[in-house]
């Protein structure tokens, strides 16, 4: 399937979750076989050749970076949200395009000065993957770049994260 097309399997749902807001679904391209090995092919390109391992966020993210780690061969570190992780290495608190929220890092999984790339399905206002960023190079990590399926532009996402590497395989 070509890249395009599968893109073209995210669906646009209006005021969701609020009025005003138009939500990116990706339920359909990862129920889509075809379409999903094709988004995760064309993620794990984007990803650095120098990178050791792979930060994904709960949870979409989990699902786009198991399959781009087992196509690198790559381990994947999962940054979940608040409640869930035994033992916890950072917590982040960060604003949403629609909220708040935090974000944890599981302790003793990430090696100091491990070369880690962040994997999320969309980049809105930037939020929630400069939280993961934050929480790794507090972790003593260096963030080789960042990987994500959509980039919503008018949120300038790609601002906040700051100069850091970011490869979107959509921007709209
Ligand atoms: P940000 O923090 O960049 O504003 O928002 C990105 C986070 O919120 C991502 O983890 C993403 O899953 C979620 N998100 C924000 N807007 C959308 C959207 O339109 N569609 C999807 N699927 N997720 C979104």
């Amino acid at each position: 399937m070509e890249l395009d097309a599968a893109l073209g399997l995210i669906a646009r749902v209006p005021d969701f979750p609020e009025p005003g807001v138009l939500f990116r679904d990706l339920s359909p391209l990862f129920a889509h076989g075809d379409g999903f090995r094709t988004v995760a092919d064309a993620l794990a390109a984007t990803v650095e050749p120098d990178v050791d391992l792979l930060a994904a966020v709960e949870a979409r993210g989990f699902v786009l970076a198991a399959a781009v780690g087992y196509a690198r061969g790559l381990g994947v570190v999962l940054v979940r949200k608040p409640g869930k992780l035994p033992s916890v290495a950072g917590r982040v608190d960060y604003a949403l395009e629609y909220g708040t929220a935090s974000l944890e890092l599981p302790e003793n999984v990430v090696p100091r000065d491990a070369n880690v790339a962040v994997v999320d399905d969309v980049l809105a206002t930037g939020g929630t993957v400069n939280a993961a960023c934050q929480l790794l190079e507090k972790a003593g990590a260096v963030v080789s770049g960042v990987s994500v399926v959509l980039e919503l532009a008018a949120l300038s996402g790609r601002t906040v994260l700051d100069g850091r590497r970011v490869h979107s395989l959509q921007v709209v």
